[in-house]
């Protein structure tokens, strides 16, 4: 994936907001010299427990993934204790299953539903409110949350969904709010031991590994309770973190708290540890000219089918950490107030594709048809970026388990067929599409009478 461009260094929180941490480093670590970005350290489990302190006291809103609703998901971190300790997930289309073990890892999972997306661009953000006043009315606009987010345990390929959305809501000034909360956001990605089945980062390029822009990028050096010496439960490894250094601001913050040199151990069981998991990532996704294929195949039958299946629930769009539409309503109050709202919407919403007279994407085919190839084409054009980053959640959390990397790879081997369409018909489909605007749309489901997808010609 390609990454030139960025435009938001994580880590470029105000530097006042450092003043004041207070985290008194163990006596039973040796200190380092400051390690510089690209260097790197270890910490242990109280390690880990200071660095979580000292972004609080650095005026943080430190976030992490915790246990809700038998997901993992993020939620207000104020220690170590907090982490999701010998949980580990299963994966599958339609599935996901957590388990909990005697184990002690911490990170022994892979992305669950909820994204650190919703807290730069949340699902329900109010723009402005109006009041009236004895001389006519006033507009304001929210205040904001005066502390920066610290996200803590995010995964590559969800830093690699935040470069995404860099892109679209970061850039010109597009979305304001997005672009405040991102300058000023703390991210510490702890890189991926475990995988899910319906992984697919590598063929993206944007795990198990991480590779963006982190402050701090962490990875759990951790020994199974089953494989330690019984006579020495806890050998001078231990359960730690090997810390690389991303920025300014993740140096000064590892200075803060206990750490130790990295040794070759360390550095070498990252390797495996990453070598693991690439084997452990459960789908692959061939990416190569993918984006022309699926433009040359836009009247692939295979829309149709696929369509059979989905229930156009939106599902896949809301867990998707890259996915970014949403909808603008107006609303009034008996008391004379008004607002303006703004909430997460998707494309498979009918009104979503609602132009004047009416929704342009009608069949369930039409709107699988526009996700599907966004993400994996046309993205490409607006962005200069895949809109997937290969994390799976669409997969996972489709309730009938309708799988993108299976659809492009059918749409791939089909590559070159006639799909039965003519030019006739598509002159035809465009033509009924014509005829068809101004019709009220009555219907979010596969409706018989809903003209076939060339009804809108791309
Ligand atoms: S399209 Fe699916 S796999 Fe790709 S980033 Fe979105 S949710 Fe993850
Ligand atoms: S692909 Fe799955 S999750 Fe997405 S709209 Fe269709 S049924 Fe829902």
């Amino acid at each position: 994936m390609g990454r030139a461009g960025m435009t938001y260094r994580a880590g470029t929180a105000p530097i006042h907001l450092l003043v004041g941490l207070a985290v008194r480093p163990a006596a039973s670590h040796r200190r380092l010299g400051r390690v510089e970005i690209g260097g790197s350290a270890v910490v242990d489990l109280r390690g880990l427990d200071e660095l979580i302190a000292a972004l609080g006291s650095a005026g943080y809103r430190t976030l992490g993934p915790v246990v809700r609703n038998d997901t993992i998901v993020h939620g207000s971190l104020t220690g170590v204790d907090a982490l999701p300790s010998g949980f580990h997930d299963h994966q599958s289309p339609g599935h996901y299953d957590l388990v909990h073990c005697d184990d002690g890892e911490l990170f022994g999972w892979a992305v669950g539903p909820a994204s650190f997306k919703s807290e730069l661009f949340p699902p329900h953000q109010i723009v402005w409110k109006a009041s009236t006043a004895p001389d006519g009315f006033s507009v304001e606009e929210p205040s904001e949350e005066a502390r920066p987010v610290a996200m803590v345990g995010a995964r590559p390929c969800e830093l690699a969904g935040l470069e995404v959305l860099d892109r679209v809501l970061g850039t010109r000034g597009a979305d304001p709010v997005y672009s405040r909360r991102r300058e000023a956001a703390f991210v510490a990605v702890v890189e991926c031991g475990a995988p899910a089945a319906d992984c697919f980062c590598t063929s993206m390029g944007t795990g198990p590994e991480a590779s963006g822009a982190f402050d701090l990028a962490l990875t759990e050096l951790y020994d199974p309770p089953d494989r330690l010496d019984p006579d020495n439960p806890m050998p001078a490894a231990g359960h730690r973190f090997l810390v690389n250094v991303g920025s300014e601001l993740g140096s000064e913050l590892l200075d803060k708290i206990s750490h130790h040199a990295a040794g070759e151990q360390d550095l070498a069981r990252r390797q495996a540890i990453l070598a693991t998991a690439r084997k452990r990532v459960g789908r692959f996704l061939d990416t190569e000219g993918l984006a022309g294929i699926l433009e040359r195949n836009i009247e692939s039958r295979r829309f149709e089918e696929v369509a059979e299946r989905c229930l156009a629930c939106g599902n896949c769009t809301m867990v998707c950490p890259t996915c970014f539409c949403s909808d603008i309503r107006d609303a009034s109050d008996l008391d004379g107030g008004a607002r303006r709202e703004r909430t997460w919407s998707s494309c498979f919403d009918l009104e979503h594709s609602y132009l004047h007279g009416g929704a342009i994407r009608r069949s369930v085919s039409s709107r699988y048809r526009q996700w599907l190839t966004h993400k994996l084409s046309t993205w490409w054009e607006q962005f200069g970026t895949s809109g997937c980053v290969g994390c799976g959640r669409c997969i996972t959390w489709c309730p009938v388990g309708i799988d993108l990397t299976a659809e492009a790879a059918a749409i791939r081997a089909s590559d070159g067929a006639s799909h039965g369409r003519t030019p006739q018909a598509f002159v035809r489909g465009a033509a009924l599409a014509t005829s068809t605007i101004g019709a009220q749309a009555t219907s979010s489901g596969n409706d018989p009478d809903t003209p076939p997808i060339s009804e809108v010609p791309r």
